[in-house]
């Protein structure tokens, strides 16, 4: 990967940008005025592996809400405000860390001049979300089209105002309507802006498509080493933004933490349901806190070798499987009990790590 490096940004505690691990963000699909349901769904994607959500304050009495959230949130909050820029300084005066506008719709200058000056009062950071369907005139009259290059023209063009206004706690993102244009965006962007870049595929869609097309478009610019913090966005339960977001970054060993299962492909040497048996092992270890590498094989070909590269593994045969631990073959244990054998040597290997 290459040796970008951005100015650090805080956003509350999380710090990005710079040589900070890239972080890992979700939005709450709550009312945000339903405290209790919002502040039930912060905590289960910061549980996922979440450091940063972004909260809706659409309207007054959201602001209110979003202050309760703040205040008993288990991390940073960011505010996503369109149009009204009294809500964004209302969310900033509540404690938002950061609060994501885009200026093309937030309409006078002298209303983002407000929101700066309030971001400027509680030390908090705004992201440019610069979005194609909202570029000023000029540019869309210069460019033709929202193409890649108008977009990093319109956000460069609201750096110069910012940082006329003296203020550089910035982080920018891009909205574009395709993966190709987005990734082209993001080059662009990185090869002109030395703040931090927040990467995501927009309205990337259901759990499958959403799925294939942030980790195409996230995968390619992270390998490119760009992109400070990433969201992955699905038309489904943000949990699972966290999930998919979470592999891209072990994909590409930007975030170690966890229990990596690998497991084969399955072939006609496959003697038992090894799809299912990897399946539930994953959710029994999904959440488990610590590291450790674990191989679950189909069969005595590859399997060994596979599950003996792990931490831990099985290489099934039939009705049985051989359970390795640190490369070595400990035990030959009935299928039925080879998922249960292996969980309790993960939990006896992460505690052995601990000590
Ligand atoms: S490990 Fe064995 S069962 Fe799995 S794909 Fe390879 S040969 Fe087939």
């Amino acid at each position: 990967m290459g040796e970008r490096r951005t100015k650090p940004v805080a956003i509350g505690s999380v710090i990005i940008g710079g040589s900070n691990p890239v972080a890992l963000q979700s939005m709450t699909n709550t009312d945000t005025r339903d405290v209790e349901a919002t502040l039930r769904q912060v905590q289960e994607l910061v549980e996922a592996g979440c450091d940063l959500v972004r909260v809706s304050v659409p309207d007054k009495e959201a602001v209110e809400a979003f202050g309760r959230l703040v205040r008993a949130a288990p991390c940073p909050l960011i505010a996503d405000v369109h149009f009204d820029y009294r809500l964004a300084i209302g969310a900033l005066r509540q404690g938002a860390s950061k609060v994501r506008i885009n200026p093309g719709n937030i309409g006078d200058w002298e209303r983002v001049d407000a929101i700066i000056a309030a971001a400027k009062e509680r030390d908090a950071a705004i992201r440019i979300g610069v979005n194609g369907g909202s570029l000023p005139k000029h540019i869309l009259a210069k460019y033709g089209k929202p193409s890649a290059e108008a977009l990093v023209a319109a956000g460069l063009e609201y750096l110069d105002r910012f940082l006329a206004a003296d203020f550089d706690r910035l982080v920018f993102s891009f909205k574009s309507s395709s993966v190709p244009n987005t990734i082209q965006a993001y080059r662009l962007a990185a090869s002109k802006l030395e703040w931090p870049l927040h990467v995501g595929v927009t309205e990337a869609g259901t759990k499958w498509r959403g799925t294939i097309h942030s980790c195409v478009g996230i995968g390619t610019l992270l390998a490119e080493n760009i992109g400070d913090t990433i969201r992955v966005s699905l038309t489904s339960n943000p949990v699972e933004e966290v999930k998919v977001g979470l592999e891209i970054l072990r994909a590409l060993d930007l975030r170690a933490s966890g229990i990596s299962v690998t497991s084969c492909p399955t072939c006609a040497r496959t003697p038992e349901d090894l799809i299912g048996l990897a399946e539930r092992f994953e959710q029994m270890v999904s959440g488990m806190a610590g590291q450790a590498r674990v191989a679950i094989m189909g069969c005595a070909v590859n399997g060994p070798g596979e599950a003996r590269e792990a931490d831990l593994g099985l290489a099934l045969g039939p009705g049985k499987a051989l359970l390795f631990v640190g490369g070595e073959i400990v035990e030959t244990v009935p299928i039925e009990q080879a998922l249960q054998r292996l969980y309790d040597e993960v939990v006896r290997f992460l505690n052995r790590r601990r000590e």
